[in-house]
């Protein structure tokens, strides 16, 4: 199973957005894919249809119980699209996470699990603290949402300093499959302008794909479905189908679906 986190310390810059409707993607494209919900607002269950209510077992369950990971996967309505969701119990995890041996390696551990999924997206909290670190080190790569903002490039240079960290100390082998820059807005000039500072900067990191600023995509999750469903046609869903085939194209074993 090829593992992804979608990471950004930074909040509201679209990383559950990323999460759902690549995962969406992916499965609709034939990957038997697996969500797992690392942040614990659990927007992305919440996304995806899975309501609070019906979370059987969660990320919690996985990560300080070490339930197996079998148990913990719930299906979604999204055929060949699984969850594992996530509970407000998570964010105690962060705090009891501290006093744990192998604090760091918890996820990875539980990811070692029996699964059937080809490819799982984690989708990480607002913050580099041990929940993030724990999806560093279990993934063999990382997706960043960007926001084309002012402060952009300031708050991206420290996710890229901790992921040093992680790949001297915890995980050698994770990669930066690459940067996607979110809620573009073509007539913002400051957009413009940052979205050029940051592809000088990083270069072919940055996926050629950018995702527009678009109402459906804000407003599906509240329809329990990912916007990819809630409305293929819109321009956020098209993007979000090119970036998944842009991903796919980058990773390191492909998988022809069938
Ligand atoms: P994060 O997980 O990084 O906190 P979210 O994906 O939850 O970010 O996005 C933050 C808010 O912005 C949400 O309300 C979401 O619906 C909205 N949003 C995300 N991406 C877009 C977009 N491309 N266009 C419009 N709204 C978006
Ligand atoms: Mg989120």
């Amino acid at each position: 199973m090829i593992c992804i986190a979608v990471a950004n310390q930074k909040g509201g810059v679209g990383k559950t957005t990323t999460a759902i409707n690549v995962a969406t993607a992916l499965a609709a494209t034939g990957w038997r894919t697996l969500l797992i919900d690392l942040d614990p607002q659990g927007n992305a269950s919440t996304g995806i249809g899975v309501a609070s209510g019906s979370r059987e077992r969660s990320t919690y369950d996985l990560l300080i119980d070490q339930v197996p990971l079998r148990e913990c996967i719930q299906e979604t309505r999204i055929p060949g699209l699984d969850v594992v969701p996530a509970t407000v119990d998570l964010s105690g995890a962060e705090v009891e996470l501290v006093g744990i041996d192998n604090r760091t390696d918890r996820l990875k551990a539980a990811l070692e699990g029996a699964s059937d999924h080809d490819i799982c997206l984690i989708d990480c909290p607002p913050s580099l603290g041990l929940l993030t670190l724990n999806a560093l080190t279990a993934a063999d790569t990382l997706l960043v949402p960007l926001q084309c903002e002012f402060f952009a490039l300031e708050g991206l240079s420290q996710l890229l300093q901790t992921v040093e960290r992680v790949q001297q100390r915890f995980n050698t082998s994770l990669g930066i499959v690459g940067v996607v820059l979110t809620m573009f807005d073509r007539r913002n000039r400051l957009t413009d302008q940052v979205s050029d500072d940051v592809r000088s900067c990083l270069g072919a990191l940055v996926f050629e794909t950018v995702i527009p600023r678009n109402v459906r995509l804000s407003e599906a999750p509240s329809h329990g479905l990912p916007a990819l469903v809630y409305d293929h046609h819109c321009a956020g869903s098209q993007a979000y189908m090119a970036l998944a085939r842009e991903l796919i194209g980058r990773l390191p074993e492909r998988r022809i679906a069938a």
